[in-house]
């Protein structure tokens, strides 16, 4: 298989690695958030908010039956009832001072003796025992508990929830005197529900014990719409107005919804809050479609990362390959494959080459006398010499030991004798040894320039034997052949 093919196959196996890894993960993950999320959602995050909107109705009742208590514990209720009820208008100043002191909606007595109703604007109107409206009093006059918390729901203002609370006035001796009270705003639930609303987008609403939608963003369900209306809920209605609290998930008329309930004994009314599935997967869809767009852009960065590494490591390879360790030049395996080439080209222009092979003279003494190791250095210093002295077109080559050959490209045998005399004149000056730079090397040259009919072999055998020639005529020459 070519290194080509080779690296083709590589980097598409790692692209698969990638991409396969990468989309199994990211797909699993979703799936596994997906599963946990219903869970996180059913048992943390929706009983968490229905135990602030608790804590928040508490915390807003406290203020009112603070209020209706004082009331209930006044002197100036107890000795003006005791007193027979005398100039109605003192009661009514008190209940209007009472309500605009504390911002209250309305502010109000009932005496048990008269059935009078004071408000804090008049005190016109008797309770009837057989007035269904009426009722409340008659069943705060005969509980045990010393007030009640009544709920009204205003849908005009604002969607607020009104309380009232109904607390019974008792004198020193025990004596049922009436029922006093305020009603408030549920200030604080009010907007803690409208941040759920709008923040969270959880549907925050209360049912009332029948299963009537008491309290709801929507004015046209709430005080309309039963639980037995809406669909899915339809089903689980009974069972969730028959426990205290619970975690439900039902199929709504957009699919799956996740809902927490919770009995507010003060207010009668279960709280009920809900998010639709597909809301809470909304913001998780949006991460795996995100993460599905970054994977693919990071992949492909590596990838091209991948490509440029393996590419500079192939073209350092290559060149290893073709390159002798020790002088930089050109090895034999390059100088074969070029010369190849020449013949060929040569065969099709008739432009003709020479090959200068050369030998250092007498370089056994030179490493017998110097040791190996200065060998080695002039071996480098003689390949740059002959560098320096070359064209760059020409093809320089360690043809082993202390031997080199030139590829002259465009040369004929008279042009390579010149660069031959120039290579060894240029010995001749160099310095290669630094500590006796007295101590000469010279070159014998052996030219061949190729001729028609020529293969690889015959011109580098002539080549040789010119080089043999020049030994034979004592070393430090060029002969051609
Ligand atoms: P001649 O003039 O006939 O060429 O004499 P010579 O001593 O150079 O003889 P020859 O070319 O036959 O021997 C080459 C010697 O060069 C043999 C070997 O000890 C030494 N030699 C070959 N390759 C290396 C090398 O890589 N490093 C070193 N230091 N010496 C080498
Ligand atoms: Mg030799
Ligand atoms: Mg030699």
């Amino acid at each position: 298989m070519s290194i080509v093919s080779l690296r083709t196959k590589l980097i598409a196996i790692i692209t698969v690695i990638l991409i396969a890894g990468f989309a199994a993960t990211n797909i699993l993950n979703y799936q596994v958030s997906k599963g946990a999320l219903r869970t996180t959602i059913l048992e943390n995050e929706l009983p968490l908010s229905s135990n602030n909107v608790y804590s928040a109705i508490q915390a807003d009742l406290l203020r009112p039956i603070f209020i209706s208590s004082l009331m209930a514990n006044d002197t100036f209720v107890h000795e003006w009832v005791h007193d027979g009820e005398l100039k109605p208008e003192r009661m009514v100043r008190y209940l209007d001072k009472i309500r605009s002191r504390y911002d209250a909606f309305t502010s109000f007595f009932i005496s048990s003796k008269t059935l009078r109703y004071y408000h804090y604007e008049d005190s016109s109107r008797i309770l009837s025992e057989t007035n269904l409206e009426d009722r409340w009093f008659f069943e705060a006059r005969d509980m045990k508990d010393p007030y009640v918390v009544n709920v009204d729901f205003n849908h005009q203002q604002e969607r607020n929830i009104t309380i009232f609370i109904n607390y019974r006035v008792i004198d020193n001796d025990g004596e049922f005197l009436g029922v006093t009270g305020v009603g408030l705003g549920l200030g604080s639930v009010s907007k803690l529900v409208k941040t759920y609303q709008e923040e969270f987008r959880r549907n925050v609403y209360f049912v009332d014990q029948a299963g009537l939608i008491q309290v709801h963003a929507d004015p046209e369900i709430a005080g309309k719409t039963t639980l037995y209306d809406v669909l899915g809920m339809r089903d689980i209605a009974d069972k969730v107005l028959a426990n205290g609290r619970g975690s439900y998930a039902y199929d709504g008329v957009d699919g799956k919804v996740l809902l927490t309930t919770r009995y507010i004994p003060e207010l009668k009314w279960h709280l009920f809050i809900e998010l639709p599935e597909s809301q809470a997967l909304a913001d998780m869809k949006r991460g795996f479609i995100r993460n599905m767009l970054i994977g693919p852009a990071v992949i492909a960065l590596t990838i091209l990362l991948i490509i440029y590494t393996i590419n500079i490591f192939q073209g350092r390879l290559e060149q290893m390959a073709i390159t002798d360790k020790l002088t930089g030049l050109s090895n034999r395996q390059h100088f074969d494959l070029s010369l190849t080439q020449a013949i060929k080209r040569f065969r099709r222009d008739e432009r003709p080459f020479s090959l200068l092979m050369m030998d250092i003279d007498n370089f056994k003494l030179i490493n017998d006398q110097l040791g190996h190791l200065a060998g080695d250095k002039a071996i480098r210093h003689a390949a740059k010499v002959i560098r320096d002295q070359s064209r760059d077109s020409d093809l320089l080559c360690r043809w082993g030991g202390e031997e080199f050959v030139i590829l002259a490209t465009e040369c004929n045998a008279p042009d390579a004798q010149r660069l031959g005399d120039s290579i060894r004149e240029a010995f001749r000056d160099a310095k290669f040894f630094p500590d006796t730079p007295d101590k000469k090397i010279t070159l014998s040259v052996g030219i061949s320039q190729v001729r028609k009919n020529d293969d690889e072999e015959s011109v580098v055998a002539r080549a040789d034997r010119a080089l043999y020639a020049a030994k034979d005529n004592g070393r430090d020459c060029t002969k051609t052949a």
